[in-house]
């Protein structure tokens, strides 16, 4: 345990998932995602959301042994010091070399919390007449994810609190944890995710 750790973890009130159900979980969902490629004589573009997602496709690539491309996309849909959602924005756009037109695409999201991000972003990616779109998510919130707004792929299904860890801030910090946690009431006077 690094000397550091009790400054972060003097914040958390209650891991939700933690570090080795989470290494399972990814690992089960790559081998899904193999298993259910379209055409594996085909790359797959993933497209990951920033910022929230980056540790999941990180840890989530290497244990996919096909034939891929990297994308990303920025979109939030909490802005400030919300911990409700403010309606989604793309805030960055692709800006690769990288066209989806054809492509088979695999979105990859933190969490799946009102829907607002993933339906602006499928949306986004719809236009450009992909080949064929799917979405994973490590989280979602099953109380609030409303029925337009599918992922093909989910880790796990959480509680309807604001959490952060494995990639998710809290006012920009707190990504590096390794687990999913929620951190103490007091705490979230200043929450901000994307
Ligand atoms: P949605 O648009 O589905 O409401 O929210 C999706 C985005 O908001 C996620 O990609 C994530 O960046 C952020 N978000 C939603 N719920 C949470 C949460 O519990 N914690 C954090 N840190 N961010 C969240
Ligand atoms: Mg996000």
């Amino acid at each position: 345990m690094p000397a550091s750790a009790p400054i972060l973890n003097k914040h958390i009130d209650r891991i939700l998932v933690d570090q080795k159900s989470i290494a399972d979980r990814v690992r089960e969902l790559a081998r899904e995602i193999t298993e259910n490629h379209p055409d594996p004589s085909e790359p797959v573009v993933i497209l990951c959301v920033l910022n929230g997602s980056i540790i999941f496709l990180a840890d989530l690539i290497r244990h996919l042994p096909i034939r891929m491309m990297l994308g990303v996309i920025g979109a939030s849909s909490y802005r400030g010091k919300e911990t409700v959602s403010q309606g989604a924005s793309i805030w960055h756009r692709l800006h690769t070399p990288i066209e989806l037109t054809g492509q088979h695409v695999l979105i990859v999201d933190d969490i799946l919390d009102s829907g607002n991000t993933l339906r602006l972003v499928r949306r986004t990616v719809e236009e450009q007449n992909p080949k064929s779109v799917a979405t994973a998510v490590l989280l979602r919130k099953p109380d609030k994810a409303p029925p337009d707004v599918q992922a093909e792929y989910i880790g796990f299904d959480i509680e309807d609190a604001f959490v952060v860890g494995y990639g998710l801030d809290y006012a920009g910090e707190f990504r590096n944890l390794p687990h999913i946690a929620v951190l103490k009431s007091e705490c979230y006077a200043d929450a901000d995710g994307d």
